[in-house]
């Protein structure tokens, strides 16, 4: 059985307590690892560490060394593919496959990505009204950044905060969530072969309790980058006033997923169900409310029932499994909840709302993908975030039911839209109220691309160029060039 420790000041390393948990296997509840659990001491070491390298050797670095050591860390990422895709599979229950196509290959790009602009914040000069003095901008790491991770991607979203954190010049101390950490303190051993100076990347494991709270309220700790549910970011808010940290949020989601009559069919029923099913539903900005222009309702939900109904659920491991396992059993629990409850609601259970029988799903957290058709945007399943392969379909009128249906919810994650009615895209990518519009597609990221989240999905922006400056913090310099005396005393 394999270890995984923290990381710490550029050395792997046990909890202070000496305490460790078991990682279990979600496709057959088998204990896979023990992991080091850090507490509140650990967090401390890690954050004094990060500042002792900042204002050391990696503070010292040029833009140009971080670029190298980013850059080489996502070449031995793609050496290692294999071994992360294979960690990444058994820790979070997804298919090899995907982990193999999609969350390593996009990992390293995003990382290769993040060593190409480490010397892209640029600053402004300003023209001011006094030809006598120059005013320009400059944009500074903050120090020490705190990141927080879900359990959904591991590595992708734990790359996500070190990628901008080290390319604009910080340091970090990054928890991934506890039941999926594997990949994030096996990815440390990579940056430190790549050349990393110790203290810059640290990662600490355990309970957002107790660990994430020291993080956030840690006095280094000068900006935390979160990615996770809408309430425990409303809770790091209100930790972050303790020292005025900045905080940058990526939060939930019910993202509407739009079908007009107009649309590709084929294209848009392909869309609906790759929209929510991407990772087994566990996705942020999953497709999770599919609405339907009422003449081709019926025939949109048959379709979707079908397509769903044909994907084959199955060990994680297997190649040719489409859906794996739900992460967990306390996830497994909230979904099969939320199965009973769109039943107790009256929405029509269209296909799936059962957990497969057989041998090969014994010990696993398994669930049907679930189409719910006739569901009302009142109905909590049409409200809350399921975070598990179910999805509901809505029917509507026109265009403007469709915006109102879209946008009444709390969150503001994503939309799609499928038409081939070139002006309703004009005027749909305008009416939604969703930090990211697909149009004619979903899923797609690109580590160009900004993902902010609006409403109860988020708060400032991550990912993509705007993404980069959350990284960053802006110093105006104000500089005389007259050689005159100031002031009027
Ligand atoms: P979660 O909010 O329960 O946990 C996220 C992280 O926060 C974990 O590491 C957890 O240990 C930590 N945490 C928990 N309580 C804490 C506290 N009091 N203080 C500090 N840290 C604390 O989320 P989850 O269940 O791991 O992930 C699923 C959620 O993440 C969903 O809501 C999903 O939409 C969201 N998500 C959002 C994005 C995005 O980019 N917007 C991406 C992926 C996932």
């Amino acid at each position: 059985m394999r270890e995984f420790k923290l990381f710490i000041d550029g050395q792997y390393c046990d909890a202070a307590s000496g305490e460790t948990y078991n990682s279990i296997h979600p496709g057959n509840g088998e204990v896979i690892a023990t992991i080091a659990k850090a507490g509140p001491d650990d967090v401390a070491r890690a954050c004094t560490a990060a500042q002792a390298a900042f204002d050391g050797g990696w503070g010292a670095m040029t833009s140009a060394e971080r670029s190298t050591i980013l850059a080489r860390a996502a070449e031995l990422l793609l050496e290692r593919a294999e071994e992360f895709a294979q960690l990444e599979m058994a820790d979070v229950g997804k298919p090899i496959n995907e982990a193999r196509n999609i969350d390593i290959p996009v990992a390293a790009s995003y990382l290769q990505w993040y060593s190409e602009v480490t010397d892209a914040a640029a600053g402004q000069t300003i023209p001011v009204p006094d030809p006598g003095q120059v005013d320009f901008t400059l944009y500074e790491p903050y120090g020490v950044v705190g990141g927080i991770a879900p359990w959904n991607f591991p590595l992708f979203l734990g790359i996500l905060k070190i990628g901008p954190a080290l390319a604009t010049g910080n340091c970090i101390v990054l928890k991934p969530a506890s039941i999926t950490a594997m990949t994030t303190s096996a990815v440390c051993e990579l940056f430190a072969e790549a050349g990393l100076p110790a203290g810059a990347l640290n990662v600490v494991i355990g309970p957002g309790s107790t660990v994430g709270e020291a993080i956030v309220t840690d006095p280094h700790v000068r900006m935390v980058s979160f990615t996770g549910s809408t309430a425990v970011g409303r809770r790091i808010i209100e930790l972050s006033q303790h020292n005025i940290t900045n905080v940058s949020m990526e939060l939930g989601g019910k993202s509407p997923n739009i079908i007009f009559a107009d649309a590709d069919f084929d294209q848009a029923v392909a869309g609906a169900v790759f929209g929510v099913l991407l990772n087994n539903g566990q996705n942020c900005i999953a497709g999770t409310r599919v609405l339907v222009e009422k003449p081709i309702y019926d025939d949109v939900v048959a379709a979707v029932a079908d397509k769903m109904a044909s994907l084959k659920v199955g060990n994680p491991a297997d190649e040719s499994t489409q859906l794996g396992a739900i992460v967990s059993q306390q996830q497994f629990d909230t979904v099969t909840g939320y199965i009973e409850i769109g039943k107790s609601e009256g929405a029509r259970l269209v296909c799936g709302g059962s957990v497969p029988g057989g041998p090969e799903f014994a010990g696993g957290f398994y669930v049907q993908p679930t189409l719910f058709a006739d569901v009302t945007n009142e109905m909590r399943v049409a409200r809350e975030e399921i975070f598990g392969p179910v999805l509901v379909a809505i029917p509507f009128e026109d265009e403007a039911d469709a915006i109102r249906i879209a946008n009444d919810t709390d969150y503001g994650l994503g939309s799609g839209v499928f038409t081939t009615n070139a002006d309703r895209i004009q005027r749909m990518v305008r009416a939604l109220k969703s930090g990211t519009v697909y149009v004619n597609c979903y899923n797609a990221v690109y580590p160009q691309s900004p993902f902010p989240g609006w409403r109860q999905s988020g708060n400032g922006v991550e990912r993509g160029m705007a993404g980069l400056f959350t990284y960053v913090r802006i110093k105006n310099v104000i500089q005389d060039l007259s050689g005159q005396p100031i002031g009027w005393f």
